[in-house]
């Protein structure tokens, strides 16, 4: 089964197999449909893509949260998405759009980053290896595929500094679509827990910092004291503590009592 068979209505008409020589592709200012991309989106934001954009506007993660996005619980899933909520406008812009381009280009989210590519990927879970295939979204609106940039879709992924999004978002993969949790129904404290670890960092690292988890919890020295400042750090602990809490898999240690 190919994402051409899988994917949602809405895009599967647009979307097609990456060509053999690769993607001919460049978005620039000069294109006469520039920003014509960034409004009435559906954007699903990853816990990476959250740090990263709350970390540029300097806001805890809550109130990012608050002032910036909607949740929702998508057809056939029993855990919460998060999805960047458009303005309240004619055209419903993202909030980071201005004539000049993404006020947020260096933290844009993923989905930002990757378009027109589209990436399938499939988990191994005996060697945890993940399998990686791209497509292309070929929308009508979009000149980039007039312009005469060449890409290999590893190049493209380079450029657009994805290897850490794909990283972590491959982390975040593994939980959201095990077994346990893809099968059975959280109860509401579960879901709190995914909530905060998936997308409330901030509150993830007070409850950390202040709570017993550094007691009950068995973790390194080293990365005990980067908790404080680096969200990278804190964020790969609060995906160990979903697989553990969540999935029943033994990726954290409990200390003996
Ligand atoms: S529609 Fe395509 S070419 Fe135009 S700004 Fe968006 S990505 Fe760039
Ligand atoms: S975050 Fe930036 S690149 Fe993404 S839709 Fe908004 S303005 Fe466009």
């Amino acid at each position: 089964m190919t994402l051409q068979d899988t994917a949602p209505g809405s895009i599967r008409d647009i979307l097609q197999r990456l060509p053999r020589e690769g993607l001919r592709f460049r978005c620039h200012p000069g294109v006469p449909c520039f920003t014509e991309c960034c409004r009435d989106l559906n954007l699903l934001l990853t816990p990476y893509d959250i740090v990263r954009l709350k970390s540029c506007l300097a806001l805890d993660a809550g109130e990012f949260l608050d002032n910036y996005t909607h949740v929702r619980w998508d057809e056939g899933k029993n855990l919460p998405m998060i999805y960047l909520k458009m303005q309240d406008n004619d055209r419903s812009t993202c909030p980071f759009v201005s004539s000049a381009g993404c006020r947020i280009y260096a933290d844009r989210p993923s989905a930002c980053r990757i378009y027109p590519l589209a990436r399938a990927s499939r988990m191994n879970r005996r060697h945890g290896s993940v399998q990686e295939d791209y497509y292309v979204l070929r929308e009508a609106h979009c000149k980039g595929f007039d312009e005469d940039r060449l890409w290999a879709p590893d190049a493209w992924i380079a450029d657009q500094g994805l290897e850490i999004y794909h990283q972590l978002n491959n982390l975040w993969m593994a939980i959201i679509t095990h077994a346990r949790l893809r099968n059975g129904s959280l109860s509401e404290k579960q879901q709190q827990m995914f909530f905060l670890a998936s997308y409330n960092l901030d509150q993830f690292r007070r409850f950390v910092l202040q709570s017993r988890f550094l007691q009950a919890f068995d973790v390194p020295a080293q990365e005990v004291e980067a908790l404080g400042g680096d969200d990278e750090v804190l964020l790969r602990l609060a995906f160990k503590w979903l697989k553990f809490s969540l999935c029943n898999e033994p990726e954290l240690t409990l200390r003996q009592q």
